[in-house]
């Protein structure tokens, strides 16, 4: 039987009037890099919220290795294996990397990676006892995104973690995502697509919360709808 590790259906998502997310449907198997793409106010980083357990979709399922997760609160659902990291991170500014390390580790349910390890990974391990408060904006990216991967997900959504970074800390970041995947799925929402390319394995294209194109960037980057979207600059359909 060929299961997805993450299979996403008719995922919809509307806030008053506003259809968000309107029936996104996806799959992903182990190892596989998807990035989500779209321009600002499409709904990528509300398709994160909505499987990640922030809010309770208004359609659509959500299938993890085979479970029934729709609806699932975050923090079951990090300890069953789906995490993500911020677009604005939040670690406790008062604690120190070390620290808010140590408090993703105590919520997890399988432990995969020691702190060191993760430190090391993320390139945190000079900064490891400083306190989050006092890190730049690219440490308390790396923070948070090894705060995801101490809980040992099957599936990581990573939202915008290359923008705002040096061009010189691209190369090192895109790396480390594939180097991430080795071991799991992931979806990657980022707007540099150069940055995506050397990432993605293929790409989903929302507008507007409608899926408008799957498949690969190269063919994303001819389809006539997604050019319009980019190149028009207008997020409604
Ligand atoms: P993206 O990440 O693609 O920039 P978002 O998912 O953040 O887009 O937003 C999609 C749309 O949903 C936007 O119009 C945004 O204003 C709206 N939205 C997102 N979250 C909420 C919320 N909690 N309440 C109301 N509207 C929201
Ligand atoms: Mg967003």
């Amino acid at each position: 039987m060929s299961e997805h590790v993450l299979e996403v259906t008719g995922l919809s998502q509307a806030f008053g009037g506003l259809r968000a997310v309107d029936g996104v449907s996806f799959s992903l198997d182990a190892g596989e890099v998807l990035g989500l793409v779209g321009p600002n106010g499409s709904g990528k980083t509300t398709v994160i919220n909505t499987i990640c357990g922030l809010y309770h979709p208004t359609a659509g399922s959500v299938m993890l290795e085979g479970n029934n997760v729709t609806g699932m609160r975050a923090d079951r659902l990090a300890r069953s294996g789906i995490n993500r990291t911020f677009q604005i991170p939040k670690p406790f500014l008062d604690l120190t990397v070390r620290e808010n390390f140590e408090v993703a580790l105590n919520h997890a349910s399988t432990v995969t990676l020691g702190i060191a390890e993760v430190a090391e990974l993320v390139g945190l391990n000079e900064v490891i006892d400083k306190l989050a408060g006092s890190l730049n904006s690219t440490h308390k990216k790396m923070l948070d995104l090894g705060r995801a991967l101490l809980m040992s997900p099957r599936v990581l959504f990573v939202d915008e973690l290359a923008a705002g970074l040096m061009p010189s800390e691209l190369d090192g970041i895109a790396h480390l995502l594939r180097n991430i995947a080795d071991d799991r799925s992931l979806v990657v929402v980022e707007h540099l697509l150069g940055f995506l390319d050397r990432v993605a394995d293929r790409v989903l294209v929302l507008n507007a919360g409608k899926e408008i194109f799957a498949g690969s960037l190269a063919s994303a980057l001819q389809d006539e709808q997604v050019k319009k979207v980019f190149l028009g600059g207008s997020s409604s359909s």
